[in-house]
């Protein structure tokens, strides 16, 4: 473990002292990014404090987590007057999105995340790239509190599960274990947490995964595969149907590195990336993205989608 323990009893002193506290996840918000924020803002809330929360539009399997009701929905220019900002799940200030302007006008600024792109961009920063999740650092932060309950644990166990595909990859530690052991006791129902996050899929997810079948693409042990925008919706389809479809290509017999590419509706790219050997993160870097040496993604913004395979691929050969 990183020096993070040491940055915790300055950012409850923070939370203690402020009175309008946002949170924010990262752009496109994942199983982590939404857990991390949900479960902080449970945390909280049981403090005494009313914290808001901006996270863009997720998927409805996450609809068992409690604390939704802290979400903004108003337009974000409305939010004055912010004594403290809560980056969650974000490598660097951009990864904010729209809510990067909030980030500029609060008095104090942290910044809570696993990712080793992060470039500590908070005033105070609790980053360890050691942690499965940014969730799994929100516990350590919870369980100083003290003041965890079930709601809570469920929305950790659910970001824990997520980023570590149901403890599987390489970021899942003995520490990992234990934590999930403690959420456990605590009465988090795991069955009904790995079934609504990794396995169980919609009809749309299935059938775009059919389609980026179709169109892979292997050179040696690289397996890349892409959706058009108009391919993604002549399938009555969106692109937050996507999930889970680059680990699919990434666990093909004989296969190191995946990408997976989709077109957004804005004609921006949106790359995901997976190794079993080589660093991603490296490459995703070279694309303004980043995140994790086996796990990293970018928004390409001015080439088309076979432009982007093409790139990728020829960055990749020259590793
Ligand atoms: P995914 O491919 O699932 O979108 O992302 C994989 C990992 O890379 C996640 O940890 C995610 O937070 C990170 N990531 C994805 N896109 C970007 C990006 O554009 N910039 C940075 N810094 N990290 C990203
Ligand atoms: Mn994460």
């Amino acid at each position: 473990m990183n020096n993070i323990y040491q940055n915790i009893e300055p950012f409850v002193q923070l939370i203690k002292d402020s009175k309008t506290i946002v949170l924010a996840g990262h752009t496109s918000p994942d199983g982590d990014a939404i857990s991390a924020s949900l479960s902080l803002g449970m945390s909280l809330q049981k403090m005494g404090k009313e914290p808001i929360i901006l996270l863009e539009e997720y998927g409805s399997s996450f609809e068992y987590l409690k604390g939704h009701n802290m979400v903004y929905k108003e337009g974000y220019e409305n939010i004055q007057d912010i004594d403290l900002f809560i980056s969650l799940d974000c490598g660097d200030i951009e990864r904010l999105g729209l809510a990067k302007d909030v980030f500029e006008k609060a008095k104090n600024t942290v910044n809570i995340d696993h990712h080793i792109s992060n470039n500590n961009f908070g005033k105070l920063n609790i980053v360890n790239p050691s942690s499965s999740s940014t969730s799994e650092i929100v516990f350590e932060i919870i369980d100083y509190i003290g003041n965890i309950d079930l709601d809570i644990a469920t929305a950790l166990y659910t970001g824990i599960v997520f980023d570590t595909g149901g403890f599987k990859h390489n970021c899942t530690t003995k520490r990992t274990h234990q934590i999930a052991g403690e959420l456990i006791d605590i009465g988090v129902d795991s069955v009904c947490i790995h079934s609504n996050i990794l396995t169980m899929h919609s009809l749309e997810n299935s059938k775009l995964l059919a389609k980026s079948i179709n169109n892979i693409y292997i050179e040696n042990d690289i397996i890349i595969s892409t959706l058009s925008n108009e391919e993604i919706l002549s399938l009555g389809c969106t692109n937050k149907n996507t999930g889970g479809i680059v680990q699919y290509l990434l666990d093909t017999k004989g296969m190191n590195v995946a990408i997976f590419l989709y077109e957004k509706e804005d004609k921006s790219i949106k790359a995901s990336f997976r190794s079993k050997a080589i660093d991603v993160n490296q490459i995703a870097s070279k694309f303004g993205g980043g995140g994790h040496i086996l796990a990293a993604g970018a928004t390409i913004k001015d080439m088309t989608l076979e432009q982007a395979k093409e790139a990728i691929l020829e960055e990749i050969r020259s590793v």
